[in-house]
């Protein structure tokens, strides 16, 4: 049976290790959070003590951890997972962290004979709990096919992007749109709300007319309209403010490599970071972005 080790059990890490559980998957687990690796284990999943105990003898290793400083101290270093996995272990990075520390963990990979992909997510954690996750993959044609049955049994759409970092680069440019339609979503339900209308009518009537998007139809950021999202549950455990914000700064260093112009997310970056700036927003789920528009 094909032995996987999961680390970093966190509001996405952990509904994913699940789904592969529920495929009746040989799953250890590891995270720096002892209740995060004890609501997994509950769910029949085997409990490693350090991430060298977690992927010794594993045939797939996918980590989701919060960004790339954790991805490369996790993996590099005398210590780190290239010197302890198998050589013929496949290596799924699904953080959201910048191609170049990407592409510097998939040559080391390479250079001691593994492989390497990064495999960026999106669908948020409604789509993590659903097992519907859009994966997006930077690496060989070959590993795409190595990584699908595992992927499979955690989303519903698998693209790969391009070679090794292409992942993250489509990833951050989904993101910086994202942050945009949210920030935009905010502020014309706001703006509705400051006239007097529900925002369960105006949202229903966004999602038939021309402003319908993602945000109005999965993550609608005004509490009460929508069941299941983290606005009605006081923006707790969705997609942390402070990881759109670094997801933002992936954009813009993107952006500045290519010289390219991006106003509407530099606008976000601003919002976002004035946002986070606010009584205890950071940790909050980023429709929270929502009470930035609002009027007294
Ligand atoms: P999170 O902070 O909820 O979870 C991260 C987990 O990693 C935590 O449980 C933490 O304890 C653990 N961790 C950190 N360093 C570790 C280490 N060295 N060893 C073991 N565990 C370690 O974050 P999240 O929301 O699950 O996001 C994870 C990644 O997925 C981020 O890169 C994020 O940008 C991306 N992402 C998140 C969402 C979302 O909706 N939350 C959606 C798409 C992508």
């Amino acid at each position: 049976m094909t032995q996987i080790a999961f680390i970093g059990l966190g509001n996405m890490g952990g509904p994913m290790a699940r789904n592969l559980l529920k495929h009746n998957q040989h799953v250890t687990v590891f995270d720096l959070m002892p209740e995060a690796v004890d609501a997994l284990v509950a769910a029949g999943a085997h409990k490693a003590g350090s991430p060298q105990e977690a992927v010794a003898g594993a045939d797939i290793v996918v980590t989701m951890l919060p960004a790339a400083a954790h991805v490369k101290s996790l993996y590099l270093g005398e210590d780190g997972l290239l010197a302890h996995v198998d050589k013929s272990a496949l290596l799924i990075d699904c953080s959201t962290i910048d191609a170049q520390s990407a592409i510097a963990v998939g040559e080391q990979a390479k250079q001691a004979g593994i492989a390497f992909i990064d495999a960026p997510v999106s669908g948020g954690v409604g789509g993590a709990a659903a097992g519907t996750l859009t994966f997006i993959m930077g690496c060989k044609e070959a590993d795409v096919e190595r990584a699908r049955p595992v992927l499979s049994m955690m989303g519903a759409n698998l693209f790969r992007a391009g070679d090794l970092g292409a992942g993250q680069i489509a990833k951050v440019c989904n993101n910086m749109l994202l942050s945009v339609l949210m920030a935009g979503t905010s502020e014309a339900l706001q703006l509705a709300i400051a006239n007097g209308l529900d925002p369960k009518v105006m949202s229903d009537i966004m999602l038939q007319s021309s402003g319908c998007n993602w945000t109005l139809q999965k993550y609608n950021p005004c509490p009460g309209v929508m069941d299941n999202v983290p606005s009605s549950n006081d923006y707790q455990g969705g997609f942390m403010v402070k990881l759109m914000n670094k997801d933002l700064t992936l954009a813009m260093d993107t952006a500045a490599q290519v010289g390219a112009a991006t106003p509407m997310a530099s606008a976000a970056q601003a919002l976002y970071r004035l946002h986070q700036g606010q009584s205890n927003n950071a940790d909050k789920d980023f429709s929270s972005i929502f009470n930035l528009f609002a009027r007294d």
